[in-house]
């Protein structure tokens, strides 16, 4: 059985340095599977690992983890966007782990919706790879009353965004009112759903992920809310 140190499990997982550790573990705050284990050197199995509490409070998710998030409007994906970060709404703790989390590709400041974040560098690459052409479904609610061609220009697979040379793939328009439409994608350029509906003259109010692949946002998780995904909930994604 594979085992870990204690005292680098927890380090990694953001609680403190391997001396800060060893402090918590001889004042008896950590406990496995409802035991105090003193001993910050313990090798612990890694299945185990999960029954581990600190404080009372059981562990945080142990590395390998994915989690699902309602990201709201106004958060950021990454550090180029000015605002606050999708990570502020994670325990504070959280910013200290090793190995770092990530967002799963990006949403763009002012789109809502389904972001996933983890750990998992394998994983991310997995979801993420141009290859995998997994189908996002994002709601977009529009400007200007769509004219009916949208459908057909979007499924061409011909459509060339602006400053690009490569024509998109085909998509999926699903015209759910006369300003209101879901578009399925099997890309992830850059503000591709904004500017797929500039190309055909329109413009995006408001845009919000529902679904990736087979993983749909549950509509009871409100914005800024996440969970973590269960093991093996994660392949409903591919
Ligand atoms: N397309 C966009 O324009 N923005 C996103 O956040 C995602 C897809």
């Amino acid at each position: 059985m594979k085992t870990v140190r204690l005292d680098k499990l927890l380090a990694n997982l953001g609680y403190g340095s391997r001396r800060e550790i060893a402090i918590l573990a001889r004042n008896g705050r950590i406990r496995l599977d409802g035991a105090v284990l003193r001993e910050a050197d313990a090798k612990i199995g890694i299945d185990e690992a999960a029954t581990l509490a600190v404080d009372g409070e059981p562990v945080d998710p142990l590395p390998g983890f994915v989690l699902m998030m309602h990201k709201p409007v106004g958060v950021t994906c990454s550090h180029k966007e000015a605002g606050p970060l999708v990570s502020k709404l994670l325990p504070e703790r959280w910013r200290r782990r090793e190995p770092a989390i990530s967002t799963v590709g990006r949403l763009d400041k002012e789109t809502s919706g389904l972001l996933l974040l983890t750990d998992d560098g394998a994983l991310l690459h997995r979801i993420i790879s141009p290859k995998a052409e997994i189908p996002k479904n994002y709601r977009a609610t529009l400007a200007r009353d769509l004219s009916g061609e949208e459908a057909a220009i979007f499924a061409s697979g011909g459509l060339m965004l602006e400053d690009e040379d490569k024509p998109l793939l085909p998509a999926r328009l699903d015209v759910v009112g006369p300003r209101e439409a879901v578009l399925t994608i099997v890309e992830g350029r850059y503000h591709q759903v904004r500017r797929m509906f500039a190309a055909v003259g329109n413009h995006v109010e408001r845009l919000h992920r529902e679904r990736i692949g087979g993983l749909n946002l549950p509509a009871d998780l409100a914005a800024g809310d996440w969970v973590v995904l269960a093991p093996g909930e994660v392949e409903k994604v591919f």
